[in-house]
């Protein structure tokens, strides 16, 4: 690339982060612009935060001149940050991503915490846990990392995503079995699941499945719909409950008695979720997130 084209000013550091807010505060607001130099600061040049604030006067070198500046051009054309960065922080764990795999989200972060409270005042010492529709791996991770004893095993669709998964898995040093299978499939999954471990009933089944309806696209940014994997976001406006059926009746099953389910859930969907599991013997709970919206559901199998 001619460096005349370059978007910035000077190589200063200060002009760089001017020109960030100039021309992406319009699409994305001031916030959300700091966050992200703050995050390319970090990635390109190595600056937590303090440094940010007191090298901004400083020149940077022309090579992350550059990189700046492609990040800049990505992000205008609404690329995720964590697309271009690579990866993101998802409980403290850094986990990879790419299109193959939806980005974690903190509304999930809040559910793994929580799921993890729970399961340290239960005094498990082998817990076995299920993670269904993993993805990036992101809740087995977490859940791994924070409890070394536990088994765990995740289940994705998709072998690109698995994929992903797996390098996720072992750039954090935590070893999950993962299989690939059809969640929608409760009777097969049963089958593939028994193939490759012991069949004892799981403590901990969780999922993150698929549960925008179609019709709620309208309402979704471009940076999700353009660049994140639909098979991981929608379902059916028809059946948007699928993956839930399918879940609480393999968990039905598969679950130890007083092992619990937790599922991230439609806020739209909260009471037809909660009844769909009613339906398979379960108490359902429902609880909302720090948007303060109906975001997961925990129950306990009696
Ligand atoms: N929360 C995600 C979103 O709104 C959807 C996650 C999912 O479908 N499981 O983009």
């Amino acid at each position: 690339m001619n460096t005349t084209n370059i978007l910035f000013p000077s190589n200063i550091f200060h002009d760089v982060e001017r020109t960030y807010q100039q021309l992406l505060a319009p699409l994305y607001g001031e916030a959300e612009v700091r966050q992200f130099v703050r995050l390319l600061a970090e990635e390109y040049l190595g600056w937590n935060t303090t440094q940010l604030l007191l090298r901004r006067h400083e020149s940077i070198n022309q090579s992350d001149l550059l990189r700046f500046h492609w990040a800049l051009v990505a992000l205008q054309q609404q690329r995720p940050i964590q697309h271009i960065i690579g990866h993101t922080d998802f409980c403290g764990c850094r986990i990879a991503v790419n299109g193959n795999v939806l980005i974690p989200r903190p509304e999930t972060e809040e559910i793994v915490l929580r799921t993890l409270q729970r399961q340290k005042k239960h005094n498990d010492s082998a817990p076995r846990i299920l993670d269904l529709c993993t993805g990036s791996g992101c809740i087995a991770i977490a859940l791994k990392k924070a409890l070394p004893t536990a088994t765990v095993i995740a289940v994705d669709v998709s072998e690109e995503a698995l994929q992903m998964a797996r390098r996720n898995a072992a750039d954090n040093q935590v070893d999950i079995t993962f299989v690939q299978a059809d969640v929608l499939n409760p009777s097969a999954l049963a089958t593939t699941l028994q193939e490759i471990s012991h069949p004892n009933p799981y403590s901990l089944i969780i999922s993150n499945p698929p549960y925008v309806r179609h019709s709620e696209k309208a309402q979704m940014h471009a940076n999700v719909l353009n660049y994140e994997p639909a098979m991981a976001l929608f379902v059916p406006d028809h059946d948007a409950l699928c993956f839930y059926r399918a879940i609480a009746a393999f968990a039905a099953e598969h679950l130890s008695p007083q092992g619990l389910l937790t599922l991230e859930i439609n806020e739209a969907l909260g009471e037809a979720t909660a009844a769909v599991l009613q339906g398979s013997g379960f108490s359902p709970i429902v609880h909302n997130d720090f948007r303060d919206v109906p975001r997961s559901i925990e129950a306990v199998k009696q």
